[in-house]
């Protein structure tokens, strides 16, 4: 249901559970976050208000410079601290709003390859299938640009990979997002007021784009990898 992502050099779990709140107003039934440190990805998730998340974060992750944050309105499996996002493989940490129509065939044959599923949700799907192409030695990108045109249905989706430390990659497709640009430090988000606090130069994604993030830029390509020029606006109105 609400999406936010950061990577830069503030806290950036306390800015994602900012921006949580933010898009609480849109609903939901459990909150979760992942974040990077020491070079491997924590995820703090549960069943409930964001109030619970909070109580559950351990200070430690407060020095985490990249995280994302999702809040689930859940269409696929029952609201639980297992259904709840980020969904992890391997590496991989992301999160999805949306549906994925065609995820029961996908589930059928990820698991006759040996993948587990931990959760009931159509999302979980997502994270196998990049980390299955990593696993066979793709890139970031086109594992996420292979897993992605297996799917049929509605995302957007937010991606970590511990191997990548320094990048955010999301992904559109009926399902919005928008990027927050600003010196030193990105965001990506369901809707603007998840960042507008901190900056007000956005870029909206249209179906069938990618973003990659780091902290100083960022690229966009279309889904066979050919890269689009973009402009970011300046938003005048205020939170
Ligand atoms: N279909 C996903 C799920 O049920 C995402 C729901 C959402 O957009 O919050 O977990």
């Amino acid at each position: 249901c609400g999406i936010i992502g950061y990577i830069g050099d503030k806290n950036a779990i306390q800015i994602v559970l900012d921006g949580l709140k933010k898009l609480e107003y849109r609903g939901y039934d459990s909150a979760g976050i992942a974040c990077l440190l020491n070079g491997k990805i924590k995820t703090v998730k549960c069943k409930g208000k964001i109030k619970n998340l909070e109580s559950l974060v351990d200070d430690s992750l407060k020095q985490s410079k990249i995280a994302i944050g999702h809040t689930r309105w859940a269409t696929h499996g029952k609201p639980s601290d297992e259904n709840a996002h980020p969904h992890c493989s391997g590496s991989i940490a992301l999160v999805h709003n949306g549906i994925i129509e065609n995820y029961a065939e996908i589930k059928k044959e990820l698991q006759t390859e040996g993948y587990k599923f931990v959760s009931q949700t159509d999302t979980e799907v997502i994270a196998h299938l990049i980390r299955k192409y990593r696993e066979n030695n793709l890139s970031l990108e086109d594992s996420i640009r292979k897993a992605v045109s297996r799917l049929r249905g509605s995302y957007a989706i937010v991606i970590m990979d511990d191997k990548e430390p320094d990048k955010l990659i999301g992904v559109r497709m009926e399902s919005p997002l928008v990027v927050g640009i600003s010196d030193g430090e990105k965001f990506i988000a369901s809707d603007v007021p998840a960042f507008l606090n901190h900056c007000n130069k956005a870029l909206f994604l249209e179906d069938g784009e990618m973003i990659v993030l780091n902290k100083e830029g960022f690229r966009v390509y279309n889904l066979e990898g050919k890269e689009k020029k973009k402009t970011p606006i300046t938003i005048t109105w205020t939170a």
